[in-house]
């Protein structure tokens, strides 16, 4: 054999006895099959065989399983980003004819997708009042098909009834699927209330370093799961091996910073609802932020995500909320949340929810912040800063 040769067919096999605290990491487009027949048998549904990289691979395995545990599942799919975990239960539950049911609050992108694409299939969509489990149940229709939730809302963080929007959705047989980010399998066990699956946005929490794209779908029915694996096999979704690497280097300290940013954001929030400026503090367990009762319900062990949105005094104008993010100096302008570094984005309510669709948000500009891992002293000190700078 000439030594080229011997390099790509070396006889090394990592040695099975080998344990240490992190998982090796395989990385594959290609897996070997000892024979003919092997490959011809082999099944690429379910676990017990490895048949190309895209179906599964050692590392991806793992980390879907350690999913579940953590979101108290049983099936797991990897995808590339949290919207493309929400594109594929849609393209894989909904044909045409369908009508599916979005939270007038869901993350934007959720209500996007259903506005340019999947009406481009002849899939319907309306938004229901999330406050409000006799509006969805109103709006459920037989060509209704998938219903979203999410707990709680983007932005504005109202705290549904989710029991009861679950019970609406389950007594016309309708599958819900919930967007978990914020509860991150933490917060609350989602599968408790009767959800039939969950996506989540890993590049929030479980990677919790702002460095990661990744999404997932967890289930507890085979026959759900099967048919969401098919769509994921034939839309050829795969995630690539370092990236789950580096969430499952982050998920053993995911409780600790989720407790810790949880801690953090409600010293904040409460701080925030004595300044001047603020007309209102959206956060879940603040008493006053809509569904707070629902949140007593929900989250039973007190714990919610690090996020807080400030809805300034009407008095403030556009510009001036923008100069006060820009004033911000620990806080980074910047999407996303559950990294170290703590984030602020502006926003334009009024234009995101659905006239007359009243939630309990009181009118004016809103600004949200993610709270990073910096010393909540610090950030309480930036933000006294940029709010001295409003009043100036
Ligand atoms: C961030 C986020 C998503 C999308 O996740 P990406 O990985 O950024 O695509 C979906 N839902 C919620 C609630 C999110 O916060």
């Amino acid at each position: 054999m000439q030594d080229i040769t011997g390099l790509i067919h070396h006889p090394y096999l990592p040695p099975d006895g080998f344990e240490a605290p992190q998982p090796g990491v395989f990385k594959a487009s290609t897996v070997f099959f000892p024979h003919v027949a092997a490959m011809r048998a082999r099944e690429w549904k379910d676990k017990t065989a490895y048949t190309y990289g895209l179906h599964g691979t050692p590392t991806t395995y793992l980390l879907e399983e350690r999913l579940c545990a953590l979101e108290g599942g049983q099936q797991c799919l990897l995808v590339p980003s949290g919207l493309a975990a929400i594109a594929l239960v849609s393209l894989s539950l909904l044909k045409t004819g369908d009508e599916v049911l979005i939270p007038d609050n869901a993350y934007g992108p959720n209500k996007s997708l259903a506005a340019a694409e999947l009406k481009q299939w002849g899939i319907s969509h309306r938004t229901y009042n999330p406050m409000d489990a006799a509006d969805l149940a109103a709006k459920l229709s037989p060509s209704t098909k998938l219903v979203w939730l999410e707990v709680p809302g983007s932005v504005t963080l109202e705290f549904p009834h989710l029991p009861a929007l679950v019970v609406a959705c389950r007594e016309k047989g309708v599958t819900t699927a919930l967007d978990n980010t914020w509860g991150a399998g933490l917060a609350f066990k989602p599968f408790e209330f009767g959800v039939d699956l969950t996506i989540h946005a890993l590049t929030k929490y479980p990677s919790g370093g702002g460095d990661v794209l990744m999404g997932s779908v967890v289930t507890v029915n085979e026959a759900l799961h099967l048919r969401l694996k098919l769509t994921h096999m034939r839309l050829g979704l795969g995630v690539g091996a370092n990236d789950v690497e580096a969430v499952l280097r982050a998920l053993p300290s995911i409780a600790l910073r989720y407790a810790a940013q949880d801690q953090a954001c409600r010293s904040l929030a409460t701080w925030l609802t004595t300044q001047p400026e603020v007309a209102q503090v959206l956060h879940p367990a603040l008493p006053g932020s809509p569904g707070h009762e629902h949140w007593k319900v929900v989250c039973q062990d007190d714990m919610a995500a690090g996020l807080l949105s400030i809805v300034f005094k009407p008095a403030f104008s556009t510009a001036q909320v923008d100069a006060f993010c820009d004033a911000l100096k620990l806080f980074r302008i910047g999407y996303s949340w559950g990294g170290p570094i703590s984030l602020v984005v502006p926003y334009e309510i009024a234009s995101m929810r659905t006239p007359g669709m009243t939630t309990g948000v009181l009118p004016g500009a809103v600004v949200r912040l993610a709270i990073g891992l910096e010393d909540v002293r610090d950030l309480q000190a930036d933000l006294a800063q940029a709010l001295h700078a409003l009043r100036a």
